[in-house]
Order: structure tokens, then C-alpha cells, then sequence
């Protein structure tokens, strides 16, 4: 198969991650083909197993990031063209976040949008211009670094710059060709508001795999908030926070959406991140004493507490521990577990006795095992050295020995004592 000139996604794994639609964009414009055109090449050579019927003519650039079974079939082609791994790319659209809320309309950008300052900078430190992901985000209306408003018109000509047409230069203009920025543009908003929470979604997007935006995720958040409050008997705490209708709307039928989510969160108190990965009851809100869990997170010893989500990683690590010593790892000591998790020796036996006391069990088992094999190992060589060097010292046979073995020296000088004693 023919491939595509190799081009680096820019940004992977923070929160200026490139967007799909850019680097669909770059590779157009380094193939001097329109953007449409590319990726019928790829469709056509790269034969994707999701089955779609793209519209050539109809595919828009901006719309590429959405979460959609085209695009899914687009981005598997692409991959397969390119050398572009496909859950890097995956990471550079919305197809995580689509598993999790419901799709809308509003949320996405129809058009090409970018930060006028963010486009200056690039060239000015000469960096390769490109759109990141999170400009796709309606919600997110202003550039969290140059505090400029995102635009979508060039403001030397006015043309949006969603054209098919090959660029090769993303921060400039496809009709007029001069830059995306001037000066009124990159005036900076004396009091822009700031999206954290789209920001830390787009962070999110950039750096988990897609599997772990689960299927409805933001519902399965506000069922479990709601079935903690119900079986605790305080449901009424919850009607302080959101209205008991509207939250009753959404745990029975009512579509989550992005922009439901991010009021749901905000009504609820709860990360919009952790909303959306299904962790809303599991997250710390802020001084809310009077709802489950959180009187544990927040208000016992000034001693560090484990939250219920840390104690659920523990206790999956040290399961996964378990069945892998089992199949014949190594057994760590409770203490290298502990530092590898970032909790305390006391922590660990306190929270999960049984776990530790099996691990224990199996710890000095397998050390008990492997000491009887290296003594064996060590006489066996023992008897093999002394057979050849029956003059030999004891210090200069545990010095041969050890170079030859590297075994602890105690093992090495008893192989050595019972071998000197047992007559030939
Ligand atoms: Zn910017
Ligand atoms: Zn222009």
C-alpha cells in the first residue's frame, strides 16, 4: 500500500492536543490535494471495517472531530495510510466524549475557528501552525492562554476558512493568503470567561484511551448520585442542589447532552470530567458534609484519608498483584506496593487484610522456594569446583563461586562447608 508522507500529530497527550480536522488539513496541504480528496484516497486504500458511505462532496473539515460512524471510518483509513497510530487519532476528536453524553447539535463548531494570538505566536517562533482540538468546542468561546476571542472569519477578507482546497500554512488565510490575526484580533478580553471545565474535558480526551469514556457515562454519574441519596434516606439534600423534576427527567429518560452535563455538574457540584466518566459519586465535591461519602473524604483524621475512588484503585492493583504472583511474578513486599501506590504499609493491611495476608503468604512462600533453589544451584557448583581444585582455599573458592553465580555469600560458603565435610 502506498503511504502517506509521514506528518506528526502536534500537541498529543496535553491540552493543546491537534485537532483531526488539522492534521487531515496538513497532510492535504503537503500532498497539494484537496482535503476530500485525501481522504477518499485513504477511504478507498485504507478499506476501513466500519461501514459507512462517506459524501465526498459533503464532508466538512471543522465537522471531523465529531463523533460519528463516518468519521470513525475516516480515521481508521487515515491510520491505515499513514503511520499514525489509531488511538492517537482517536484522541484528537470527540469520539470518547460521544460514547459518554448524548449527541447535539450545539455543541460542536460547524466552522473552522482558531485564537488569532495563538496562530501569531506559532509564527512567530516558527512553529508549524495548527487548530487545536479544543476549538472545536462551541462552549469554549475565548483562548485560555491570550484571553483573545476564538474567530472563524478572516478579518483581512472576511472568508471562513472551511474550504477543501489544499493549505499549506494553516495560521494563513486560504483566499487572501495573509495571516488569520491582526492587530484589533489579538486584543486581549479585559474579562474573558474561562472554560476550566471544557479545558480539563479536552485534557481528559487528549490523554485517556477512548474505552474509558463509558457508555453513557454522565447518566450512569447522576443515577448513582441519585440511588446513594435515595438508599440513604436523604434525598432532600439532593433537591437543594438541583430541582427534584428536572433531575428526575434525566435519571428516567431525558438524553444527556455536553451542555446538560456541564449544568448537571455545576448543579451538582461534581468535576464535569468525573461526571462524564461515570465517577460522579466517587468524585470530592466541596463542603457538602451531608451527602454519602463525602463526611469520610472530608472530615475524619487529619491523618491523609483514601478516598473511595483511590481505595477502588488499590484494591483492583492488589488484585492484579495477587493474580499475577500467582501465575509466577515475583511477590513484592508490602512495602514496595505501598510506595508504588502512594499510600502507607498501615493503610494497606487496614483496608484490605485479606488481600495482604494472602500476598504475605505467597511473598514467603515463593522467598522460601527460591532460597532452596540457589542453595541446590550452589552445591551442586560447590561439588563440580572442589572436584576440580581439591587444594583450593575456602575463601578463594566462595570469591570463583561468586563470580561465576553472583549467589549470596552466606548460601555459597554453606554448599561450601557441607561439600568440604561430606567424605568422597
Ligand atoms: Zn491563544
Ligand atoms: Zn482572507
Amino acid at each position: 500500500m502506498l503511504k502517506l508522507n509521514p506528518i506528526t500529530p502536534l500537541g498529543l497527550n496535553t491540552k493543546d492536543v491537534e485537532s483531526f480536522t488539522s492534521l487531515v488539513m496538513r497532510s492535504a496541504g503537503r500532498h497539494i490535494v484537496s482535503t476530500s480528496r485525501l481522504l477518499r484516497y485513504c477511504f478507498e486504500t485504507g478499506q476501513p471495517s466500519t461501514e459507512c458511505n462517506p459524501k465526498w462532496g459533503a464532508i466538512s473539515n471543522a465537522e471531523l472531530v465529531r463523533p460519528n460512524r463516518t468519521n470513525m471510518a475516516l480515521l481508521e483509513a487515515y491510520s491505515a495510510c499513514s503511520d499514525c497510530d489509531q488511538d492517537d487519532l482517536e484522541r484528537m476528536t470527540f469520539i470518547g466524549l460521544g460514547r459518554a453524553v448524548h449527541r447535539c447539535s450545539k455543541t460542536f463548531a460547524k466552522n473552522i475557528r482558531w485564537c488569532p494570538a495563538c496562530f501569531s505566536e506559532m509564527d512567530k517562533s516558527q512553529s508549524i501552525p495548527y487548530l487545536k482540538l479544543s476549538w472545536s468546542l462551541l462552549g469554549h468561546t475565548h483562548c485560555e492562554d491570550h484571553h483573545v476571542a476564538l474567530i472563524e472569519k478572516c478579518p483581512h477578507c472576511g472568508c471562513k476558512q472551511n474550504s477543501t482546497k489544499p493549505n499549506n500554512q494553516l495560521s494563513k488565510c486560504n483566499r487572501c493568503n495573509n495571516s488569520l490575526y491582526d492587530d484589533q484580533s489579538l486584543l486581549a478580553d479585559t474579562d474573558p470567561p474561562y472554560s476550566g471545565d471544557l479545558l480539563s474535558l479536552i485534557y481528559a480526551t487528549a490523554t485517556l484511551p477512548t474505552q474509558d469514556f463509558p457508555i453513557e457515562g454522565a447518566k450512569t454519574s447522576l443515577n448513582d448520585i441519585y440511588e446513594a441519596h435515595w438508599h440513604s434516606k436523604i434525598e432532600r439534600v439532593l433537591w437543594e442542589h438541583i430541582p427534584r423534576d428536572e433531575c428526575l427527567t434525566y435519571v428516567d429518560h431525558k438524553p444527556i447532552t455536553l451542555l446538560i452535563a456541564r449544568r448537571l455538574a455545576v448543579l451538582l457540584d461534581v468535576p464535569l470530567v468525573d461526571f462524564i466518566l461515570g465517577l460522579g459519586l466517587y468524585t470530592s465535591r466541596s463542603i457538602t458534609h451531608s451527602w454519602p461519602n463525602d463526611t469520610e473524604i472530608l472530615f475524619k483524621a487529619q491523618r491523609r484519608t483514601l478516598s473511595s475512588l483511590e481505595l477502588i484503585r488499590i484494591e483492583t492493583s492488589l488484585k492484579r498483584q495477587l493474580k499475577a504472583s500467582h501465575a509466577g511474578d515475583e511477590a513484592p513486599s508490602l512495602a514496595a506496593i505501598a510506595k508504588t501506590l502512594g499510600c502507607s504499609t498501615g493503610g494497606l493491611e487496614y483496608h484490605f487484610p485479606n488481600l495482604c495476608d494472602q500476598l504475605i503468604a505467597l511473598r514467603t512462600e515463593q522467598q522460601a522456594a527460591k532460597r532452596i533453589e540457589q542453595f541446590k544451584l550452589a552445591h551442586h557448583q560447590a561439588f563440580k569446583i572442589i572436584a576440580e581444585n581439591p587444594h583450593m582455599g575456602r575463601k578463594k573458592l566462595i570469591r570463583k563461586l561468586r563470580q561465576q553465580h553472583r549467589l549470596p555469600v552466606h548460601i555459597l560458603r554453606k554448599a561450601i562447608q557441607i561439600e568440604r565435610v561430606t567424605p568422597n
